[in-house]
């Protein structure tokens, strides 16, 4: 449904070459964790599939079509953001809801999709709360519950729980798990945290300095000598 190849991408920011010839193929319906310290440009890679950073030089396919000129709302892709990227003004339902309603769904869908994802989530009895009387991982939740009620045929992750204390960040770790067997998508996910990367990944892809250094499956790369 939706595999993600790159050939030969490159970024430049002016004249910080963020990402230098990267060749990646991420198979369907995979956990894919791009684990890497921080600057090696992990993130970089993510906003280039996501459609938003242009991409400098090579190809970005989704699907076997290339997506370098596509938009990213026309991309059927949901991201999860680190800093939760709420609307503070809005309620968690419309929050939430967001995505639909930039879509203009009707009504008469937005609300069992937004009240499913609630669910889900564990965050049904916060719709009608305002994103700042929440606690940190409620907000996480809710940043979460905004990419799952689009149902994308792809999901990326930036280092989405790295703002929360490290018994949430365990709870999270296997909620995500679980959303991923449950929903059987492609995901990608972005994190500095190996840990976190040998707990969710089907498959790692160890960057550095802009360069793929290994990727594989999580045992088989990290047993190597
Ligand atoms: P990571 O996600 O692995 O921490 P990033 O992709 O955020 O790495 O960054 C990779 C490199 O690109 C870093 O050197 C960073 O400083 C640089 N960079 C990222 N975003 C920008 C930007 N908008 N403008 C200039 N340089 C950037
Ligand atoms: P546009 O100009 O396409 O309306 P923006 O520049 O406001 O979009 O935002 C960039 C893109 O990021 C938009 O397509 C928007 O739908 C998308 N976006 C924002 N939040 C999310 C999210 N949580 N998941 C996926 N896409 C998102």
């Amino acid at each position: 449904m939706a595999g993600v190849r790159l050939r030969g991408v490159h970024k430049l920011y002016g004249k910080v070459h963020a990402v230098r010839g990267v060749d990646i193929e991420i198979p369907d319906r995979a956990f894919t964790v791009l684990v890497g310290p921080s600057g090696c440009g992990k993130s970089t890679l993510l906003r280039m599939i996501a459609g938003l950073e242009v991409v400098t030089e090579g190809t970005v396919e989704i699907d076997g079509a290339v997506v370098n000129d596509v938009r990213p709302k026309d991309r059927d892709v949901a991201m999860v953001f680190q800093n939760y990227a709420l609307y503070p003004h809005m309620s968690v339902f419309e929050n939430v809801a967001f995505g639909l309603r930039m879509r203009n769904a009707p009504n008469s869908e937005i609300r069992p999709r937004v009240e499913r994802a609630a669910t889900m989530l564990g965050i049904a009895d916060l719709l009608e709360r305002q994103p700042r009387q929440l606690s940190g991982g409620q907000r996480q939740r809710v940043a979460m519950g905004r990419a799952l009620v689009r149902d994308a045929k792809l999901y990326l992750f930036d280092e989405p729980l790295s703002n929360l204390d490290a018994q949430l960040r365990d709870e999270m770790r296997t909620e995500i798990k679980r959303l991923h067997q449950d929903m059987q998508r492609t995901m990608i996910y972005v994190t500095h945290d190996q840990v976190e990367a040998m707990t969710l990944a089907d498959r790692i892809v160890l960057l550095r300095d802009g360069q793929i250094e290994q990727e594989g499956p999580p045992l088989e790369l990290y047993e190597r000598p």
